[in-house]
């Protein structure tokens, strides 16, 4: 390894093509980490480390220890530990961070957004607001849909990339293990096919999943949208681009 060091704290889009961007320069030593949820992750060029670092105090050991230089945290915009332990643990060292951090959607005309905290939240409102046996999309991970049980007379559709413990479906739960991108035709078919009267989402931001966003509105249906935890206070670029320039800048 002859380049400077860079670990990449991955698991999203952005974070492989960053890890891809990068493959060919001859500056940065590449390291991205995965926290290991996902079974089949795509390949990677560079190193890939996967699994925790035992929290901030194991992080700080990891960069120290690797010797890494500098850490762009290209994690999901709901993942709020691992961004916290990142913030911390560079404090810690004094070591240059970047987040990147797509920017979140936004509701336009004709939209009904139902603004809420989590997914305790969002079953509350659908349990108040939908007659008995409407039908719901869950476009949620498989540790967000324990909440939902409390809907027993709702039924869900649930959208997941990994399947969640039986033990967290809500009883009238339907499964669909797909992974972005989404077409607004293939969104389109799904809502009418399960005849949806809402959509739960994340507000995720990006493209490869914003096509639900359109077909609700066109559908007239309500999303319940789950905002964004707070991140830390760490700079934060919108793309790969803005993540390319600061790694050009000198520290
Ligand atoms: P989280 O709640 O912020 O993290 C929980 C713990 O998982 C962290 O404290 C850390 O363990 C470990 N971890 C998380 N990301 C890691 C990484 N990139 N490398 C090594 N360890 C990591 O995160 P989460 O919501 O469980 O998400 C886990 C991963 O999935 C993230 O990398 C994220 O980018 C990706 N992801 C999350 C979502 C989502 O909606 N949350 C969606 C798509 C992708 P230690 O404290 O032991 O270090």
């Amino acid at each position: 390894m002859a380049g400077r060091r860079l670990l990449i704290l991955g698991g999203t889009t952005e974070a492989a093509a960053l890890a891809r961007a990068l493959a060919e320069a001859v500056d940065w030593d590449v390291v991205t980490s995965l926290a290991g949820r996902t079974r089949a992750p795509a390949a990677l060029p560079g190193t890939v480390r996967v699994g925790g670092f035992g929290g901030i105090d194991g992080l700080a050991e990891y960069l120290r220890t690797k010797r890494i230089e500098r850490v762009v945290d290209a994690t999901h915009p709901f993942a709020a530990t691992i961004s916290a332990n990142a913030a911390a643990a560079c404090a810690l060292l004094g070591l240059p961070l970047l987040r990147i951090e797509r920017p979140a959607w936004t509701p336009g005309p004709g939209d009904r957004w139902i603004d809420v905290a989590d997914a305790v939240e969002a079953a509350d409102w659908l349990a108040g607001a939908l007659p008995a046996g409407s039908a719901v999309l869950l476009t949620l991970g498989r540790q967000e849909v324990a909440p939902f049980k409390r809907c027993p007379a709702l039924r869900f559709v649930l959208r997941s990339i990994e399947p969640p413990a039986a033990e967290d479906l809500p009883p009238d739960c339907l499964l669909l293990s797909e992974r972005g991108p989404f077409t607004l035709e293939s969104e389109r078919a799904l809502i009418g096919r399960h005849g949806i009267r809402a959509i739960v989402a994340k507000n995720a931001g990006g493209e490869a999943t914003a096509a639900k966003l359109a077909a609700a509105r066109e559908a007239a249906i309500p999303v319940v949208m789950i905002r964004r935890p707070t991140p830390p206070a760490t700079p934060v670029v919108p793309d790969v681009a803005g993540a390319l320039e600061w790694l050009n800048r000198p520290r």
